[in-house]
């Protein structure tokens, strides 16, 4: 685990942070309460949410040693989010200029790492096997080239999100929702494609913003054989 280097002096006081925005932005809703406190998420993730007048915010512990102005401007994002305005440009780019950094992306990592607990399934599924899809596709379409140290199936149910590629842990976990006999077997081969290609292509930066699909990216997905039909079915069973 690395150490985290807390600034000397107090910690700053989240929730004065929020509130300050809160009045800099002319927010006319009326809030009963403002409270900020650091959580220690698993990533990098800060969470709002007002409830009768409530507004309660919940800021990644690994922005803890941040200057003032990065948390304003996450303040301001995340304001923004609840009470429907556009965060203005200094605010995202102050936020990401910080949270782009390597050395923080590296902390990032490490905390999902030390954090993250085992929220997946057995890659061995009930209809389908992720390993051994991995390793056929691995074969058919990387030269065996595409390291991963773990594969599973997601606890959740979830249709929003059908794969997901986890650096930090450097796992791909794929949504239970396809571990199903409707689901034909080159439907979840094109997902786990898609998740591999994140490891074969990984993040790009360009200037302040994070190229997450490449246009090699995008290339290489379409090499999958019937890739319109599987984006198709996709689709449909995501409505
Ligand atoms: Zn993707």
């Amino acid at each position: 685990m690395e150490q985290l280097v807390l600034p000397l002096g107090l910690p700053p006081d989240l929730s004065e942070v929020f509130r300050r925005v809160f009045h800099r932005l002319r927010i006319k809703s009326p809030v009963a309460s403002m409270d900020a406190q650091f959580h220690a998420f698993a990533g990098l993730r800060s969470t709002i949410s007002v409830r009768n007048g409530a507004v309660k915010a919940h800021v990644s512990d690994l922005l803890s040693d941040a200057s003032p102005l990065v948390l304003e401007g996450l303040a301001e994002i995340l304001l923004a989010r609840v009470f429907h305005r556009r965060p203005s440009r200094e605010a995202r780019e102050c936020y990401l200029a910080y949270t782009l950094r390597p050395a923080f992306r590296q902390r990032v990592d490490v905390a999902r790492r030390t954090r993250g607990s085992k929220r997946h399934l057995p890659a061995r599924g009930r209809h389908h096997d992720l390993e051994e899809i991995f390793h056929s596709l691995n074969r058919r379409f990387f030269h065996g080239q595409i390291p991963v140290s773990r594969l599973g199936w997601s606890h959740k149910n979830s249709r929003r999100i059908l794969g997901h590629y986890d650096s930090g842990h450097s796992a791909i976990i794929i949504s239970r929702r396809l571990d199903s006999p409707s689901v034909p077997r080159y439907l979840v081969e094109y997902v786990v494609y898609h998740e591999m290609l994140h490891i074969r292509f990984p993040i790009e930066r360009r200037g302040q913003r994070r190229v997450v699909h490449s246009r090699e990216f995008r290339e290489a997905e379409k090499k999958f054989p019937r890739y319109e039909l599987a984006c198709r079915q996709l689709k449909h069973l995501c409505a």
